[in-house]
């Protein structure tokens, strides 16, 4: 029996007793959301006959004969993933699941695939890095971009890189500490000075009143105005210490920022296409703030309580040590009492938070679709649904409340007990005269200094772990070792010809999807390559190949006849230039984005460019000319400027092997020809793969490569595939007929 995920046997002895078949099972996956994307598991099961969804608590079960299923489906859509199946009738879909586990339902569709078609399942089949297993103790990941689990992290090896990063910043880091010591012997002066000394040398006339020589006895505004003081200094030294940790905090962070920024920019494209650029701005922005708060916030309160628990309990503990035990006797129990708690509470919360999305996305669904609620009648379904989805909502809120306003209260009482007995106890040794009553006053004020923080810091302690794993994530991107790399011993090819051949080559992005199958051919340096083929037959993941964003899985790529795998990247990527079909400007002005590829072009030679791309009248023509500045991705300019920009940018280039991606957008016939002028010119001279959507616009192609499902089906000139009637006749004609019904001739 294979499986990606083990069904617990618990649940295989529930179901077998519901007379659910399932003992024999093929394979099985757990989904972790149900379709309001609320936290639901549920085990998707495949057996010989029938698939199976069955909620986890048996709440719910689906059971699907495969006679009628066609094909299976795992699709990642913008935020989850869907398995859904093809029948004679329609589409189905079986579960929803977060898009963490979509290798793990592609592994399970195309194994039910097979098993639909009658083909044997083997080991092979399982792909094993669908796991997501942590590499140290092989449980499952809570993230498949994670590499260990979060109890695995070594955290002092992360505290330690944490701390490598404040290196520079020795001496604000040595102010820091400073700063924070005097917070601690401020928060001890304060109950000291208001309590001991107020009470026992200000106002006790006893003989006692002398502190450092000078007797305080009546001297009631001198203390006030000393307590004042120190509130004041108190204050300021806050203020500096947070400006100086807030900067240092900050250049920290920036610092990492940048590393890990820097590192992904050594990533290959399979790392951003990996369906987690959504999670890349997350990693660089929210797990790097997680980890600027807890050293601006999180550590210098763990320090500060600390380093006041230990002193106050030292001083209290010196004076009377009975009553200091009975002082300190309670905050560890309070702080393990938070740690098991908050957890929890924490948990409610969630549920509550999730209830509420869920209703309010009801409500918006129902109100939003009211025309078909009613053109169906289902107002009353729609009652009911909403009536369940509220009740849901209040029980958690309920929940929530009566935990908040039992436990916080019996808390703050269970405080308020231990001061009583402080009171009692210190009373008695008051009247026995071991003990004044302003030591009594400022074991009180300590007592609610070390109490207040505790259950901030058993949070901290749940803080501090996300910290780590933010941290941790971080650190794995920085140390992330790219898949496109220089080989051990990389050829060095400053001046390459030109010529590119393709042998035997297959690839596929994703286990078990071939996009590309076993193609072959030799392209001669200076030829124009035209590639045709329906969307999506592979002709642009050719050119991802040739310019390696990608390496092949099987076959070689060769330019001169070096593989490209041995090619200096620095060389290979100077010397291939691309126009796509998009063309990205970054922010910048027209200038800067005509000498992206080569930054230390003189004015001269970026005019020169954008004249040869037919772009300089255009860019005269606007406000700033050559200084005129683009926004995010070019807004503000149209799709036929953009693209002779782009232009310019490759003609500045100068690249000897030229990746062409026409756009599909429609242009004016003027824009079409200056851009096909322009082309023409920047294609003389070079190896040129060119992608057409227009068949017309490959006239000048040299030969052409006709890719159908991922294979080369047909090769030759645009004479002899035409004379030849096969794939690229049709596709031609198609076309033909196609602009003729546009009136394009
Ligand atoms: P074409 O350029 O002929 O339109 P592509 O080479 O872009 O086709 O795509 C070929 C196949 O590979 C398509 O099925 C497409 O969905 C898939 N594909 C393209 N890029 C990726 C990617 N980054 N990850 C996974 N699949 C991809």
């Amino acid at each position: 029996m294979i499986s990606i995920d083990i069904l617990p046997e618990d649940f295989l002895n529930t179901a077998i007793k519901d007379n659910l078949d399932i003992k024999e099972y093929i394979i099985a996956v757990k989904t972790d959301i149900n379709s309001l994307g609320e936290f639901a598991p549920s085990w998707v099961i495949l057996t010989e006959k029938y698939l199976y969804c069955i909620s986890e608590d048996f709440s719910g079960t689906e059971k699907y004969d495969l006679k009628y299923i066609k094909e299976v489906f795992a699709e990642s859509l913008v935020s989850i993933g869907m398995l859904t199946f093809k029948t004679d009738m329609g589409y189905v879909e079986v579960c929803k699941f977060s898009n963490t586990l979509v290798p793990k339902f592609s592994c399970f569709a195309s194994v039910t695939n097979k098993i639909i078609r009658g083909e044997e399942v083997r080991e092979e089949d399982i792909d094993k890095n669908v796991e997501h297993r942590c590499e140290k103790c092989g449980k499952y990941l809570p993230n498949n971009s994670m590499r260990t689990c979060p109890s695995c992290i070594d955290r002092k090896a992360i505290i330690l890189r944490l701390f490598a990063y404040g290196k520079k910043f020795k001496v604000q880091i040595a102010v820091i500490t400073l700063f924070l010591l005097l917070t601690t012997i401020f928060s001890m002066v304060g109950p000291y000075l208001s309590g001991t000394v107020f009470f026992d040398y200000v106002l006790t006339d006893n003989g006692k009143a002398d502190v450092f020589g000078v007797d305080l006895y009546g001297k009631v505004v001198l203390i006030v105005i000393i307590l004042v003081a120190f509130r004041i200094f108190s204050m300021i030294t806050n203020i500096i210490y947070g400006r100086i940790s807030a900067k240092v905090s900050g250049e920290m962070v920036y610092n990492i920022k940048t590393d890990v920024f820097e590192s992904m920019q050594k990533l290959s494209m399979k790392f951003f296409s990996n369906k987690m650029t959504g999670n890349l701005m997350t990693r660089i922005n929210s797990d790097t703030n997680e980890i600027l708060y807890f050293f601006i916030d999180g550590l210098p309160f763990v320090i500060t309580t600390v380093l006041n628990i230990l002193a106050m309990g030292a001083f209290m503990m010196a004076i009377n040590p009975w009553l200091g035990l009975l002082c300190l006797i309670p905050p560890p129990f309070i702080f393990m009492f938070f740690r098991k708690f908050m957890p929890k509470f924490r948990k409610m919360h969630n549920t509550l938070f999730r209830r509420r999305s869920s209703m309010n996305s009801r409500m918006n669904d129902s109100f939003s679709g009211m025309r078909v609620v009613k053109a169906f009648g289902k107002e009353q379904a729609e009652v009911r649904n909403f009536g369940r989805d509220s009740m849901r909502f209040s029980d958690s809120a309920v929940k929530v409340d009566i935990v908040s306003s039992t436990v916080f209260p019996v808390i703050g009482q269970s405080m308020f007990i231990v001061t009583i007995f402080v009171y009692i106890i210190g009373g008695l040794f008051i009247i026995n005269g071991n003990f004044t009553f302003g030591l009594m006053t400022t074991y009180i004020g300590y007592m609610s200094t070390i109490f207040g923080p505790m259950s901030n810091l058993a949070n901290t302690v749940t803080w501090a772990s996300y910290a780590m794993n933010a941290a941790n994530r971080v650190f794995e991107v920085i140390d992330a070792v790219p898949d496109i790399k220089d080989c051990e011993a990389p050829v060095s090819m400053p001046d390459i010809k030109g010529d590119v051949s393709l042998k035997n080559i297959s690839f596929s992005y994703e286990v078990n999807k071939p996009v590309l199958h076993n193609i072959s051919v030799d392209v001669k340096a200076g030829e124009m390559i035209g590639l045709v083929g329906h969307s999506g037959a592979g002709k642009s993941t050719i050119t991802n190949l040739i310019t390696r964003l990608y390496d092949v899985n099987e076959g070689e790529i060769t330019i001169d006849g070096v593989p490209v795998k041995n090619i200096k990247l620095e060389d290979l990527r100077k010397q291939i230039g691309m126009v796509l079909q998009d063309t990205y400007l970054f922010i910048g002005t027209i200038a800067q984005n005509i000498a992206y590829s080569k930054p230390e072009a003189s004015l001269e030679e970026i005019i020169l460019a954008a004249k040869t791309a037919n772009a300089h009248d255009f860019i005269v023509k606007l406000p700033d000319g050559y200084d005129t500045m683009v926004g995010v991705g070019g807004s503000g300019l149209s799709g036929g400027e953009k693209q002779r920009l782009a232009i310019a940018r490759a003609i500045l280039h100068n690249p000897k092997i030229l990746i062409l991606d026409e756009a599909t957008s429609a242009l004016d016939t003027e824009t079409e020809q200056q851009i096909q002028e322009a082309m023409e010119k920047l294609v003389k001279g070079r190896t040129t793969f060119a992608i057409a959507h227009r068949l017309s616009t490959l006239r000048n192609a040299d030969r052409l490569m006709v890719i159908e499902k991922g294979r080369l089906v047909e090769l030759g000139t645009h004479e002899q595939l035409y004379k030849a009637e096969g794939v690229y006749y049709k596709l031609h004609k198609l076309q033909q007929e196609a602009l003729k019904i546009r009136g394009v001739e």
